[in-house]
């Protein structure tokens, strides 16, 4: 016998996890699904060692479900961007801007939070939901979707009838393929190496992006690890550079990290371990199907500059959630103005970000030079400054 649900989530990633708070808080009846349980513990291995900057527009959603509660006591708020340009002869900084958020806002940036950890607390809060059952080892097997209904079956053989299905099934997403939307994807060439580190001068709450070549360096805040200074690192290059850098002996692989980091902060030390992440930009042709809706990584990828990726996500839940009624789930009413208000916006910040990433990837000393300049002609102007800070933050 079929069991019937309001809403199916297919994917248990940030996003997924994040979307079944989000439907649990607001009363609907929930079955999450992932082939891949979380893992929840930073020193395990497979671990996500990425970090998320969740900029101010993430916040009220995370109020709303309830979640941002648990993730408050972890978060560290990033009050400065600072852009570094090292791209002369030598690895020196030659340009340093910061942007503070106290020229634009009361409150900072962003709050940055260690992946693994938001898994942990996500899937702890989704526990004390009744309506909401997570089942992970469980994936999307097939999706026969009519008016009316999704039918769904499992990879455990279970089958469900849904008014809607989620599909936050990342960048691969099963619902997006059974619902044949194609993808239109950017390769560049690049991979980034995400870890943390130690430092001995303080981060002050400024997140960092050194610009050189092949990509950004860039330093996110966290909080002290073991009485030290700690940051996220990522360390974006090009796919066979990133390889050597791996597996490079760890006295190597500092020495480099130090290198590319100008020296700012003194000298850094590993804090975890290693791991490589490809670097894509992708969108889906269509973001809906019948009672169906894609979401996060399933729908859009970017690089990770300007920590737009998740927000993005975030905000496809917003909209999903503010659009939901008990009366309207599902229906081809909700899931248009669904597309209607995220294709182009998301299409916009794709664009902005492919530009910053391709900009920063410039290899010859020229191109690099006329990059320096442009940063300084930016920056020198006070409107525009305050402009970029909103645009990238998402307040317009
Ligand atoms: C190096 C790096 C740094 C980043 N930094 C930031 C940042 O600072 N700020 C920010 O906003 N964003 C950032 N991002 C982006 C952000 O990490 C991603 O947007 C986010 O983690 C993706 O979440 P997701 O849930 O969409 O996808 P995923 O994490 O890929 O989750 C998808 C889930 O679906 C599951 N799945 C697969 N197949 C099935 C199936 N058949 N049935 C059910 N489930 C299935 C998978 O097991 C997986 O758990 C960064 C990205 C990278 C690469």
């Amino acid at each position: 016998m079929r069991e019937s649900v309001d809403i199916l989530i297919s994917g248990g990633g940030v996003a997924g996890l994040a979307a079944a708070a989000g439907f649990g808080a607001a009363g609907y009846s929930v079955v999450i699904v992932d082939p891949a349980p979380p893992i929840t513990e930073g020193t395990a291995l497979g671990a996500d060692l990425r970090t998320t900057a969740f900029l101010q527009p993430s916040l009220p959603v995370l109020r709303d479900t309830g979640l941002w509660t648990r993730l408050e006591p972890h978060a560290m708020p990033l009050q400065v961007m600072r852009i570094v340009d090292a791209g002369g002869a030598e690895p020196e900084a030659r340009i340093v801007h910061d942007f503070n958020a106290a020229d634009v806002s009361e409150q900072p940036f962003g709050w940055n939070l260690p992946n693994w950890l938001l898994r942990r607390e996500f899937v702890a809060h989704l526990a004390s939901l009744p309506n909401v059952d997570f089942r992970p080892g469980t994936g999307t097997k097939a999706l026969f979707t009519r008016e009316s209904e999704a039918l769904v079956t499992l990879s455990d053989g279970a089958q469900l009838r849904a008014r809607l299905v989620i599909g936050a099934d990342g960048r691969n997403s099963k619902v997006r393929k059974a619902l044949g939307i194609g993808v239109s994807t950017t390769r560049y060439g690049q991979k980034a190496l995400a870890f943390a580190v130690t430092h001995p001068e303080p981060h002050g709450n400024v997140s960092t992006e050194i610009h050189r070549s092949g990509g950004p360096f860039t330093l996110v805040p966290l909080p002290d690890h073991q009485g030290k200074p700690c940051s996220a690192v990522i360390w974006m290059e090009t796919g066979p550079e990133i390889e050597r850098l791996r597996d490079l002996p760890p006295e190597a692989f500092t020495d480099a990290m130090n290198t590319r980091s100008c020296g700012l902060y003194g000298r850094l030390e590993l804090a975890t371990t290693l791991t490589v992440w490809p670097i894509i930009s992708q969108i889906a042709e269509r973001w809906t199907g019948q009672r169906c809706a894609l979401m996060a990584e399933a729908a859009h990828v970017v690089p990770p500059i300007g920590a737009q990726g998740l927000n993005m996500s975030l905000a496809d839940l917003t909209t999903l959630l503010e659009l939901a009624t008990p009366e309207t789930l599902g229906t081809p009413e909700m899931l248009q103005a669904y597309e209607r208000r995220r294709a182009l916006e998301v299409k916009l910040r794709q664009v902005g970000v492919d530009a910053l990433n391709r900009a920063s990837m410039l290899e010859s000393r020229p191109l690099r030079d006329l990059r320096a300049g442009a940063l300084n002609a930016l920056y020198s102007v006070a409107p525009v400054r305050r402009g970029l800070m909103q645009l990238g933050i998402g307040m317009r």
